[in-house]
C-alpha cells in the first residue's frame, strides 16, 4: 500500500518520501487512517517498528486542517518517558511538518537541563509540545504553558512511563486537558498497570499491532 493511499496531505507526502520512506510500515498502515478519521488508537508496538510516524504524519494533519490560534496555543501534546525520546520525536515532527503550507510550531520540554531557555522558546504558544511529564508540570506552574486548549495526546512508550516512576506526574498531566479530546496510545508491554491506564485513557481504540 503506498502513503499517497492513506489519506495524507501531498507536503506530508512529500517530507515522508524526503525521509526516505516509500512505504508505510504495518503499524503506519493501519494507524495512519484510523488517526485521521479521529479514532483513539491502542498500539502495540516496539521501536524500530515506524510508530513515530504512525502518530506525526496524521498528527500534523489534523493540526493543519484544525483552526488556527493567533497566539498559537497547544493542541496536541506527546509524552514520552526520556530526553532522548522526546527530542527524537521532536526531530522528526520538525522534519516531516517542513513542507507544510501553514508552519506549526513544535517545543521540545525536558528536566535535566534549565527551564528558562524552555520558557523563553514558549513565548508566542506552540503547536504541538512533546514533554516528559515532570518538566512539562513544572512550566505549567510557571505559567508557560497551557493545557486547556489540547485535542489529542499520544502516550509514547507508555510501558516506561510507568517503569520510570511517571504515574503520578501523568495523572495530574491528565487532569490537566480537556476531557473531549483524542488519544493515541503507544507501548511495547502491556503488563496490567499498562493496561488499566489504556482502558481509563481510551475509547472504543483501534487496535494496532505489529
Ligand atoms: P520508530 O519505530 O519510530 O523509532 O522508527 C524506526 C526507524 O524506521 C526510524 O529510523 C525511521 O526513520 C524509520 N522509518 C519509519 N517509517 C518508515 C517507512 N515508512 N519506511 C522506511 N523507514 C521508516
Amino acid at each position: 500500500m503506498p502513503f499517497t493511499s492513506l489519506g495524507l496531505s501531498p507536503a506530508l507526502i512529500a517530507a515522508a518520501g524526503e525521509q526516505g520512506f516509500a512505504t508505510p510500515t504495518p503499524i503506519q498502515a493501519q494507524a495512519i487512517p484510523a488517526v485521521l478519521r479521529g479514532a483513539d488508537v491502542l498500539g502495540s508496538a516496539q521501536t524500530g517498528s515506524g510508530k513515530t510516524a504512525a502518530f506525526a504524519l496524521p498528527l500534523l494533519q489534523l493540526l493543519q486542517e484544525g483552526p488556527q490560534h493567533t497566539p498559537r496555543r497547544v493542541r496536541a501534546l506527546i509524552l514520552a518517558p526520556t530526553r532522548e525520546l522526546a527530542a527524537q520525536v521532536g526531530e522528526v515532527l520538525r522534519s516531516l511538518a517542513q513542507h507544510l503550507p501553514q508552519p506549526l510550531k513544535v517545543a521540545v520540554l525536558f528536566g535535566g537541563v534549565s527551564i528558562n531557555p524552555q520558557m523563553m522558546g514558549l513565548r508566542g504558544g506552540a503547536d504541538v509540545v512533546v514533554a516528559t511529564p515532570g518538566r512539562l508540570l513544572d512550566l505549567v506552574e510557571h505559567n508557560a504553558l497551557k493545557l486547556s486548549a489540547v485535542s489529542l495526546l499520544v502516550l509514547d512508550e507508555a510501558d516506561r512511563l510507568l517503569d520510570l516512576g511517571f504515574a503520578e506526574e501523568l495523572n495530574r498531566v491528565l487532569a490537566l486537558l480537556p476531557a473531549r479530546r483524542q488519544n493515541l496510545f503507544f507501548s511495547a508491554t502491556f503488563p496490567p498497570a499498562v493496561q488499566a491506564l489504556a482502558e481509563g485513557l481510551l475509547r472504543e481504540p483501534v487496535r494496532v499491532h505489529v
